[in-house]
């Protein structure tokens, strides 16, 4: 005779089997976190009126029909030294250090054989120096011994040079070599286009690919600098202008 099914809730292994089948078929049917995350972002994108961010991107592009980095430099190897920088640091004071750097050391050799302690020194005012003069150092070092002093052109060699993320080597294919892999995400983009609705994202990668995914390619630079001298004249964290913004009738943050 079988025994008779327990009734006061107890573990018995038929139910402990049930329990195993019905979770294991629940985890089939739930979509991995990574691309429920992805579909819930695609989600929200395409509630964003794409006539809205046309609107966005044209004004801007009216306002300001120059764009440019805002980080003073003659070469790509200037750049690189600069962007590293300006982590942390505001332009102008990397601008106000960059001309003694670069007149000691004007080139990767020299600057790769510099005594840290006094790269420390001239670029102490722009904060985490110990760090940024290692990482100066480096950089110099590998664009000196593995690319023959140029700075390379392909992503993943500019992202093997220390001190260099993915912002850095956008800002420097864009800037120097006009091609566009992503949208520069510095503070004032992170800022400015959650203001404008264009991203509920904080983290920079995932703030980057929401507006990879509204912002027209070949926008990608140009909308990065608009969005960066918006965010230095009319729309910093504190006290936006809105006023006196172009971007005053699209913006769902006005007056914040
Ligand atoms: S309207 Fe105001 S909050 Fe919106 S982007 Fe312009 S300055 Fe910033």
């Amino acid at each position: 005779m079988s025994p008779a099914p327990a009734r006061d809730g107890r573990a018995t292994p038929k139910r402990v089997a049930k329990k195993a089948a019905s979770k294991a078929a629940a985890a089939k049917k739930k979509p991995a976190p990574r691309k429920a995350a992805a579909k819930k972002a695609a989600r929200r994108r395409a509630k964003i009126d794409p006539e809205r961010v046309r609107r966005v991107v044209e004004t801007l592009a009216r306002h300001d029909p120059h764009p440019r980095c805002a980080l003073e430099h003659a070469n790509p190897f200037e750049l690189v030294a600069a962007t590293i920088l300006s982590a942390q640091c505001t332009d102008e004071r990397v601008n106000m250090v960059t001309p003694q750097l670069f007149a000691r050391w004007p080139s990767p050799a020299e600057l790769a054989a510099a005594d840290q302690a006094d790269v420390e020194e001239v670029i102490h005012s722009t904060g985490f120096f110990r760090n940024k003069a290692k990482n100066l150092i480096g950089m110099a070092r590998r664009l000196d011994e593995v690319y023959g002093g140029e700075v390379p052109r392909d992503m993943d060699e500019l992202l093997t040079l220390p001190g260099v993320a993915r912002k850095t080597a956008n800002v420097v294919r864009g800037e120097c070599f006009g091609l566009a892999d992503g949208v520069v995400v510095d503070t004032h983009v992170n800022r400015i286009t959650k203001r404008l609705g264009l991203t509920e994202e904080s983290d920079p990668v995932k703030v980057e690919r929401d507006l990879m995914a509204l912002v027209p390619k070949d926008q990608w630079i140009a909308f990065s600098h608009r969005i960066i001298r918006l965010g230095r004249t009319l729309c910093p964290a504190r006290k936006p202008d809105c006023a006196r913004c172009p971007l005053r009738d699209d913006c769902p943050k006005i007056g914040v």
